[in-house]
């Protein structure tokens, strides 16, 4: 990665900041690009200083021009919790659609490589389980999580065509459920919610019967995967998840569990179009990359339980 200059939107968010972070320590020049709309100055905060960090505010939606040389555009930003479907419905659209346009441009212009973080969301709620690559999904494009699914499948599909018809070397992932530190204590996802309920003592408010299942990855296996793919010339989606798959209700245990919490579980109405099952196929990024994930969600749980907790304290005080 040493004297390659990488670009990051979504840079200051709760995957972008980890890759800023791997890429910089494996001596890349990280230039992040982020709105702050659901990203954070704290997240980076620790990179300001280094020679090799640039930050720039900029909404990529929005026209952007680069002065510097690039070797990688890596297009991370986009609002990603079903609570920002609704909050945030019009701005997930233009992220994914005018967003991944203008990452694209900044691409083509510098003949840069580049990168589009893509979701298991594309499959929608799946037909097909576990999910491999070849599935196109069951999505309904006027739902709630339509907002999301869609921008992500127009994104794959410029993408594509900007490779097609422009020749730009272009990775594509489709990232299933992750988790691990600098996630929004608030930001409405799963592992976020338990967490933070069990360590307040409140009650863990589980969606329907919680009868439907999740695969959980860690987010230092993710990054993993994304540096990994990087070195190979592969240009169709690949899966980065791990296949671990447990229902919600098996969630709320384990984190009752590990937090030696006393909170009750209160069950709350199922959002509409909630994926009843979701699991990665991943033996595409097995035989291509030699990848899988390492961290168990035990101890990726007892991770994020740790951050949590120390926010926690820094409010308390
Ligand atoms: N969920 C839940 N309680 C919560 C938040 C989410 O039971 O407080 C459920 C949600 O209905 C879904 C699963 O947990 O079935 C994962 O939701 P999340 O928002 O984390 O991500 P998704 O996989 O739906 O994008």
């Amino acid at each position: 990665m040493s004297s390659k200059t990488i670009l990051i939107t979504g840079g200051a968010g709760f995957i972008g900041s980890h890759l800023a972070d791997t890429l910089i320590s494996e001596g890349a020049r990280v230039i992040v690009v982020d709105n702050l709309v659901t990203g954070s100055m704290k997240n980076i905060e620790h990179l300001l200083d280094n020679p090799n960090f640039k930050f720039i505010e900029h909404n990529i939606s929005e026209k952007l021009h680069i002065e510097e040389d690039l070797d990688w555009v890596m297009h991370f930003a986009s609002p990603a919790s079903p609570i920002d479907f609704q909050k945030l419905a019009i701005p997930i659209l233009k992220v994914g659609s005018l967003g991944t346009h203008n990452a694209l441009g900044i691409a083509k212009e510098k003949k840069a490589s580049f990168f589009l973080a893509s979701t298991s969301e594309v499959y929608g709620d799946p037909l097909v389980h576990p999910q491999p690559e070849t599935y196109w999904g069951n999505v309904n494009p006027i739902g709630p999580r339509g907002v999301y699914d869609e921008s992500k499948r127009f994104a794959e599909s410029i993408t594509m065509a900007y490779h097609r018809e422009h020749d730009i070397d272009v990775r594509i992932i489709r990232i299933f459920n992750t988790y691990g530190p600098r996630m929004r204590a608030d930001d409405g996802r799963v592992v976020c919610n338990f967490i933070n309920q069990a360590l307040k003592g409140q009650d863990l408010t589980v969606y329907g019967e919680g009868k439907q299942s999740r695969s959980f990855q860690y987010v230092t296996d993710l990054v993993d995967g994304i540096v990994k793919l990087m070195d190979v010339k592969y240009h169709l989606p690949v899966n980065l998840g791990n296949p671990y798959e447990f229902t919600v209700y098996e969630l709320a245990e384990k984190v009752l569990a590990m937090t030696k919490s006393k909170s009750n579980i209160a069950y709350e109405p199922l959002p509409e179009d909630d994926p009843k099952r979701r699991r990665p196929d991943i033996t595409r990024a097995v035989e291509l990359l030699n990848w899988e994930p390492k961290i168990a969600v035990e101890e990726g749980l007892e991770k994020t339980v740790k951050y949590f907790a120390e926010k926690l304290e820094l409010e308390v005080v």
